[in-house]
């Protein structure tokens, strides 16, 4: 399978040119391994972690993009679960490539999965592949470029690692600490790990030949191999994604520096008064002598707010989504008309920062009422008490709502939509 295939230009052999006009041999294929089910992030509706969002994208999508956008990068070959192509494709519609990106299925393991992807690539006369883990969407040219020069040097097997800042500590089985462990000497291992493909590739077909199936990265089959494996620079900002909580640092990472988004909406409603009982305001109902007039329960405060939200993401007004025409809606409680607004603002990833009702009434009295108004808000946004205000003015008995012909609302409501 070849992804994005109408997209591909023929540019594998212009930056291997490129290369050559240089006078470097840098070209280099890459391999991302995708098939992992990522256990200990927990289950999520966007499938393994490689394929949860962090900021606009899938973190598989920013790793093969990462891959993508350095010069020397002639083709990517992602290492997927059979089970993820959908979801892999779905992933990737953002990401536009001028390189071939081939797509192998994985096997059982981490090592079987690299496996299958360097054996895409025999009959590609590659020098270097570099191996590289989709869940780390940080990875930079810096970082790839240090493990090229390395490779450059002759050397078949580099490997980008940090040295271990932290104090080490070994402990017993009850979390006793038994001892300090030395630092000295000590990196932790990233990727992308390059090597040169030949070895690599037979050193991973003798590991399997051999029966040793339990390597959990490249750089340790060759060293089984015999090969020497030098270390490059890694940086401490190209992190494995592995925990829900590494999802949050990742999109504050992403954050930071980047413009928000946040979007305000207006709404503006009347109904007429008619005798009556009671009105309905906010969801509340408060006695009175006369009735909002309307199809539904005539509640002009959730009308208004109703159509502030749907303000912030262009979906137009609560006419469009509830018509007056439709019987279904004669008598509804306006309550529904407010949550199905805040699941469309949900549903465009917006988050409800708050909502504010001014009513325009000369009766019946709001302030006894207010802040069950402002709890039952809350309630249907599923935003807290103090994000919900409602206020009231009389009309100082000019116009219609000083006449008491109707009641005006008039409402704001600001959500934040995340990152530019
Ligand atoms: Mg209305």
């Amino acid at each position: 399978m070849i992804f994005g295939k109408r997209r591909i230009a023929n540019c594998a052999w212009y930056r291997n040119l490129w290369g050559a006009k240089l006078g470097e041999q840098r070209a280099f294929w890459a391999i991302i391994v995708a098939a992992g089910r990522g256990l200990r992030m927990g289950d999520h509706a966007d499938g393994p972690k490689q394929y949860r969002r962090i900021g606009d994208r899938s973190v598989i999508a920013r790793t093969v993009k990462a891959f993508i956008d350095h010069p020397a990068t002639i083709g990517i070959v992602t290492v997927i679960h059979p089970d993820d192509e959908e979801l892999f494709e779905e992933a990737m519609r953002p990401v536009s490539a001028d390189i071939p990106i081939r797509v192998v299925h994985g096997g059982a393991t981490r090592q079987k999965s690299c496996r299958l992807g360097l054996e895409a690539l025999i009959n590609k006369h590659t020098g270097y592949v570099l191996i590289h883990d989709a869940a780390r969407p940080f990875v930079d040219n810096a970082i790839i470029n240090g493990v090229l020069d390395g490779l450059a040097s002759g050397v078949k097997a580099i490997l980008p690692a940090v040295a271990v800042a932290d104090t080490l500590k070994r402990a017993d089985q009850n979390g006793t600490v038994c001892d300090t462990v030395s630092r000295d000497g000590l990196y932790a291992a990233q990727t992308p790990q390059g090597f040169d493909f030949p070895a690599i590739h037979t050193a991973h077909q003798k590991a399997a030949t051999d029966g040793f199936h339990e390597f959990t990265d490249d750089c340790a089959v060759m060293e089984w191999a015999g090969y020497a494996v030098r270390l490059s620079q890694g940086s401490p900002t190209n992190i494995k994604i592995t925990t829900p909580e590494d999802i949050i640092l990742a999109n504050e990472k992403l954050a930071v520096g980047q413009p928000v988004d946040i979007r305000t909406g207006n709404g503006y409603d009347v109904h007429r008064l008619v005798p009556g009982d009671h009105v309905t305001l906010c969801g509340i109902d408060i006695p009175h002598t006369m009735r909002l007039d309307g199809h539904s329960d005539a509640d002009v405060a959730l009308h208004a707010l109703t159509d502030a939200l749907l303000a912030t993401c262009g979906e137009g007004d609560i006419g469009d989504h509830f018509p007056p025409t439709d019987p279904k809606w004669k008598g509804a409680e306006s309550g529904q008309f407010l949550k199905h607004a805040a699941q469309i603002v949900a549903g465009y990833g917006g988050k409800i920062l708050n909502a504010d009702v001014t009513l325009i009434a000369e009766a019946p009295k709001i302030g006894p009422h207010k802040l069950e108004m402002r709890e039952n808000l809350a309630a249907l946004l599923g935003i807290s008490v103090d994000r919900c205000s409602v206020k009231a003015t009389t009309n100082e008995k000019m116009g219609f709502a000083g006449r008491s012909e109707g009641i005006a609302a008039i409402a704001t409501a600001s959500v934040s939509y995340g990152n530019r």
